[in-house]
């Protein structure tokens, strides 16, 4: 069984259109599963016409932990109100107690082990939920969702992967296709744990190679093999140029480039991978497919 992650270091790159089509692709002739590590902003099931509706079941999860106060232990003695990192305690003059603000909270529990009193908990939250669907290109997806303003989104990736695991193993899957969450975060290095290729995907524009460098020295770091796919090339030639110079370099395979089309744009609309939207997308798509497989066979 191979894992083949999808990163892009910048949002908006196309990353999730090249998750969904390489997974409708692939499906056709390995047995796959796709595995939704964006928790943040969770896209690859409606890339693959799934909706929330479509999903088996939701399994609400507890990932993080947030401070609750007994207030009559507290005698005030303000010693919690220096130990936070993340800015999450104030004092409240009214009450003359401290406040704890659960959307800065990380749960970290300093201000537990200072306080004389036992006066603070922390006690697990529902921080998110993850789901289980089946596409209509004849693989499941595993998806996950982080609750808004909640944190501990590295922690629902884990999970993700772990039910992706899983249930691969169960089904004799050959092949798990990780949809990565963006950035460099906690989520990302997540996500790429464990895969034996990362997709990464950029798009012609200084920020976005910028990103796609950081998120490159993640990889790295855990010396994942890896190749670099460029989305829309055709809208700025000069800096994709540019970006193949820079890949010549550090000799960073080229997987494929993907024209900019405004099918792309109706596909999503139309909650269809653009390889069914539009057939002349295939071979595109199927030459990507060709390298991924060359490089993991290198290696
Ligand atoms: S648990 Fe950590 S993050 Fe939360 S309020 Fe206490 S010190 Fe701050
Ligand atoms: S350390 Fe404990 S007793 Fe002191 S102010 Fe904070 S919660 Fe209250």
């Amino acid at each position: 069984m191979k894992t083949i992650t999808i990163l892009s270091g910048k949002g908006g790159t196309g990353k999730t259109t090249v998750s969904s089509n390489l997974a409708v692709l692939i499906a056709r002739k390995n047995k796959i599963i796709a595995a939704d590590c964006d928790a943040d902003a969770p896209n690859l099931a409606l890339a693959l016409g799934i909706q929330e509706k479509d999903f088996l079941n939701w399994k609400e999860v507890q990932t993080n932990e947030k401070v609750v106060l007994d207030e009559k232990k507290c005698n005030s003695c303000k010693k919690c109100l220096d130990v936070c990192n993340f800015g999450a305690i104030v004092w409240d003059k009214e009450k003359n107690k401290p406040f704890f603000n659960s959307f800065l909270c990380e749960g970290c529990g300093s201000c537990m082990l200072v306080c004389p009193n036992n006066a603070i908990k922390l006690v697990k939250v529902n921080n998110g939920k993850i789901g289980l669907a089946k596409s209509e290109y004849g693989f499941s997806l595993v998806s996950g969702q982080l609750k808004i303003g909640a944190t501990g989104s590295g922690k629902i990736v884990s999970l993700i992967k772990e039910k992706a695991e899983k249930l691969a193993k169960k089904e004799n899957t050959e092949i798990i296709l990780v949809d990565s969450a963006a950035g460099v975060g906690c989520p990302v290095i997540a996500s790429i744990q464990g895969s034996d290729f990362i997709v990464a995907v950029t798009e012609p524009t200084p920020s976005a190679l910028n990103d796609l460098k950081r998120a490159l020295r993640t990889v790295e770091h855990f010396r994942i093999p890896y190749g670099i796919v460029i989305n829309k090339h055709d809208l700025n030639p000069d800096f994709t140029k540019k970006i193949q110079e820079f890949m010549k370099k550090y000799k960073i395979p080229l997987l494929g480039k993907i024209p900019y089309n405004k099918d792309f744009v109706k596909a999503l609309v139309s909650l269809k991978p653009a390889v069914k939207y539009n057939k002349r997308f295939e071979g595109i798509f199927e030459n990507i497919i060709n390298k991924i497989n060359l490089e993991i066979n290198k290696g």
